[in-house]
């Protein structure tokens, strides 16, 4: 990740309200005219950025405390500071939408520099991905998505439909590109019949006894990804599993995953201090 920070920018501390955690983060573009400058000269990315800081705080309407986004990707790959972590937005257009989501500028516009290069939408993710290591929570949106205007543009929006994917990285599947046979289904289904009681392991902790999952989620990132993973699953099959009703018995699958838990338990075992005691 190439971060260009605050302090790089000569800005002080940013004075935009705290927001710890959001369902996510929306997408937007500038949704003027943007020369095509920008391709060619990264100083004039940098003066780009500093000149929509200084029109919003110049904004007597909005009257805003900073830069309404919370960062800024620019054609060359720079992920551009602006409020940014732990920082409500302004920029989704309303309260409650600035509280529901954190936001993230792509330097493109309506004409002259309207498709944003593969380097810019990897700097986009690399701003989602690190919003999402401090408190925003999996989704990814248009400025459009509940909200009238046509930003974040065609082609960023076009890309956030495919869920923002890094720059040569397969798309990752949405929902709705998941089709599944009947019998796929009911074997989901199993599945999340057996995950469920791991959901609720109890651990012996030193002075106190706690849910283990609460307490895994927030102690070791690999242990968090993975307990994050199994509960993204978890809620998969979940809603799957309502879809489809009961499903019948295949031990096959039921074993696998057992397995699979069984695994993944001895990983938690390892990489986690202070656990003396895991019950199911
Ligand atoms: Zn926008
Ligand atoms: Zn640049």
């Amino acid at each position: 990740m190439k971060l260009v920070t605050r302090s790089q920018l000569g800005w002080p501390a940013s004075a935009a309200p705290a927001q710890a955690t959001t369902k996510g983060v929306k997408v937007h573009y500038e949704g003027t005219a943007v020369s095509t400058k920008l391709l060619t000269d990264h100083a004039a990315c940098i003066a780009e950025w500093k000149a929509i800081r200084a029109s919003h705080l110049a904004n007597k309407v909005e009257s805003y405390s900073d830069v309404a986004y919370n960062f800024a990707a620019c054609p060359h790959g720079y992920l551009l500071e602006g409020r940014g972590i732990g920082k409500r937005t302004g920029a989704n257009g309303n309260q409650t939408l600035n509280r529901a989501h954190y936001a993230v500028l792509g330097l493109v516009g309506s004409s002259g520099l309207v498709t944003p290069t593969d380097a810019m939408l990897g700097a986009i993710r690399d701003g989602i991905d690190l919003l999402r290591k401090h408190g925003a929570g999996p989704e990814i949106r248009g400025h459009r998505d509940g909200y009238a205007t046509t930003c974040p543009g065609a082609s960023l929006y076009a890309w956030v439909q495919k869920g923002a994917p890094r720059p040569g990285t397969t798309t990752p599947p949405t929902e709705d590109d998941v089709t599944l046979t009947v019998a796929q289904a009911k074997q989901l289904a199993e599945l999340h019949d057996v995950l469920v009681p791991y959901a609720g392991w109890q651990y012996r902790g030193k002075d106190e006894t706690t849910d283990a999952y609460a307490y895994l989620r927030g102690t070791n990132a690999s242990v968090k990804a993975l307990t994050m993973q199994i509960a993204a699953q978890t809620a998969a099959i979940s809603k799957l599993a309502q879809l489809v009703g009961s499903g019948v018995n295949t031990q096959q699958v039921v074993d696998a995953v057992e397995k699979a838990i069984a695994e993944a338990v001895v990983k938690v075992d390892v990489d986690v201090t202070g656990v003396q005691n895991q019950e199911s």
